[in-house]
């Protein structure tokens, strides 16, 4: 009898830790450390593995987005409806490919962690590296193109600006009537830092994304091409402030040309002068960096001489569009694709097997139906 009684109280343990370490990670599906009390008095919770980690061997998912359409209500009666339904997401759809990226077991990885970058006798090997991750998630990188908040968006579609509000936090500005407004879940940005405050397992060691700028209508929503601009100082010292703040967070920059022309088909002359002007105008503001994003996804890898140029430049990494999961070494550099989030992937993948998340439940079709 006794031996049985035994068994019964183990069985019991054990359902009871089951239920405390559920309990302790409500939605991470993580081992996150939860030291609160219970108020049950004397009961001793389990202590709580950390999650195992692996070097991931499988394919990288990057995949990015365009600035979020914050009004959809201007945006899509504009004379840039079609624009913005094509290579757009809102702001309600990004939160909700967010959520489903995040249950798809999806986490952020640092792009900085996926390959190095090394000299011997005097040549250059860029080599890709696998991350660390949580066993059982799927690494994924995030970028963001033209994150200047261009005068078309700023009028019909996005927030105006990045700023740093009274705490010190990012957040994102938009004009109006009675002096403008702060908020948290319009913009691309900042909804992923809400996102990670309410589920820290889907960034893997404080990792963000890439966030690619141009320079002909400024940098994060601050007017920095106006070189002759009576404020150009007080411009460029907000959006450094800005970018500051982003780097500390974890994100990073990537150079999407100055221009956004479209770089295998430009003169040659056109081709050094964008490239000089982005490393005069917006290099200054975000810093050095080695990655380039390519307006259009338009690679200039079959042409060496303008390639030459960039990694001259000193860009290491180049992106494209794509898949969004080629990741390939070419000795001195690493070309990457990366898959198109918006209007077009929804009505491309909608129905395919290899869709990366459901797309019925974060398309918004009754906002997207507003004319
Ligand atoms: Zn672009």
């Amino acid at each position: 009898m006794k031996k049985i009684n035994i068994f019964f109280f183990l069985s019991i343990f054990l359902l009871v830790s089951c239920v405390a370490s559920k309990k302790s990670t409500p939605e991470t599906g993580l081992h996150e450390h939860e030291s609160g009390q219970t108020g049950i008095g004397t009961v001793q919770y389990p202590v709580v593995e950390p999650p195992v980690m692996v070097h991931y061997e499988g394919r990288i998912l990057h995949i990015f987005f365009h600035p979020l359409v914050a009004r959809p209500e201007t945006a899509f009666r504009s004379r840039f409806r079609d624009h913005f339904l094509e290579w757009y997401v809102t702001a309600d759809e990004y939160k909700k490919i967010l959520y489903e990226l995040y249950i798809n077991d999806y986490v952020l990885v640092d792009i900085n962690e996926l390959y190095s970058v090394s000299h011997i006798d005097g040549i250059k090997r860029v080599v890709s590296q696998k991350p660390l991750i949580p066993e059982g998630k799927k690494p994924l990188v995030l970028s963001i193109d033209d994150l200047s908040y261009y005068d078309f968006v700023r009028r019909y579609a996005g927030v105006h600006k990045l700023v740093i509000d009274k705490r010190g936090n990012i957040a994102a500005w938009t004009d109006n009537d009675d002096g403008g407004e702060i908020s948290y879940d319009l913009d691309v940005v900042t909804s992923l830092e809400e996102f990670i405050k309410k589920h820290p397992g889907f960034s893997v060691r404080g990792a963000r994304g890439i966030i690619a700028v141009t320079g002909y209508e400024g940098v994060l929503g601050y007017r920095t091409h106006e070189l002759d601009a009576p404020d150009y100082e007080e411009e460029k010292e907000n959006a450094i402030a800005v970018v500051n703040k982003l780097k500390e967070l974890g994100w990073h920059f990537a150079s999407h040309s100055w221009g956004h022309p479209n770089m295998p088909n430009i003169s040659m002359t056109w081709f050094t002068n964008d490239t000089n002007r982005w490393d005069r105008e917006v290099r200054p503001i975000v810093g050095d960096t080695d990655l380039f994003i390519y307006p259009f996804g338009s690679g200039v890898e079959a042409q060496e001489d303008r390639h030459r140029i960039l990694r001259n430049h000193g860009f290491n990494v180049f992106f494209g569009v794509g898949a969004g999961y080629t990741f390939s070494e070419r000795q001195s550099y690493i070309y990457s694709d990366r898959r198109n989030i918006d209007g077009f992937y929804f009505r491309t993948f909608r129905n395919r097997a290899d869709r990366i998340f459901d797309i019925e439940n974060v398309i918004d079709e009754e906002t997207r139906r507003i004319r």
